[in-house]
């Protein structure tokens, strides 16, 4: 089974990651935690150009493609040989970020977006995507509280300068894209406490795991 998280930053991807890790474990299934980008070496070495660069240094089109070959080589590297040897791949972000971000976000069109999405998943579609939505209001609090914290200064600050109203079309964009996708995009409201928003996600997998 292949599960994927998406949502705007500060909705708790990684902490209910983790939760759910930790509930497969404990059904017996086998687990694989994977990200994007950066979920194998050349997208490692994507991730840390994506993360860096400048916005007005770098064309939609081009930053496009490099989250594209990041996704290329992760499904044919890791995620494919994953599911092959029977783990349940938990991935933090994946295909539905580039129609959201790169489409939604950034303007281009999603249809293309999706047949390029085709070529680079090779036909790997996740069984089930979680959309965590939150007010990008708070979930930017909490993004930029957690950094603070971490001691993480800003070297994957870009995005949270990017303007408020950039969030709230990526917000939208999630809820649009989701609704075009009800059979494997569910939405769960993030604005809970992390065990209140896993009670939902855990209802949703149990739904799946059962069917
Ligand atoms: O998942 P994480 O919060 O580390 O992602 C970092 C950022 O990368 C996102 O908040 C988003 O701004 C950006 N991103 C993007 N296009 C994608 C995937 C991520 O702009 N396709």
């Amino acid at each position: 089974m292949f599960v994927t998280f998406e949502g705007i930053e500060g909705t708790g991807k990684s902490t209910q990651i983790k939760k759910v890790r930790e509930y497969l474990e404990s059904k017996g299934r086998d687990v694989f935690l994977t990200l994007e980008p950066g979920g194998s070496r050349v997208g490692r070495e994507l991730r840390k150009m994506l993360l860096h660069v400048d916005n007005r240094d770098i064309t939609p089109i081009t930053e496009l493609f490099l989250y594209l070959a990041d996704r290329a080589q992760h499904v044919a590297q890791v995620i494919r040989p994953e599911l092959d040897a029977g783990k349940v791949v938990l991935c933090d972000r994946f295909a539905d970020s580039t129609i959201v971000y790169q489409g939604y976000g950034r303007g281009l069109d999603t249809k293309t977006l999706r047949e390029l999405n085709e070529v680079a998943v090779d036909g790997l579609w996740p069984d089930l995507t979680i959309v965590l939505d939150i007010d990008p209001e708070i979930g930017l609090k909490r993004a930029m509280l957690r950094n603070i914290e971490d001691g993480k200064a800003k070297e994957e600050g870009r995005f949270e300068a990017e303007h408020i109203s950039f969030h709230n079309k990526i917000r939208e964009g999630y809820l649009t894209w989701a609704a075009f996708n009800k059979d494997r995009m569910r939405v769960v409201n993030a604005d809970n406490s992390p065990e209140q928003v896993f009670e939902r996600i855990k209802e949703i997998l149990d739904e799946r795991l059962a069917a």
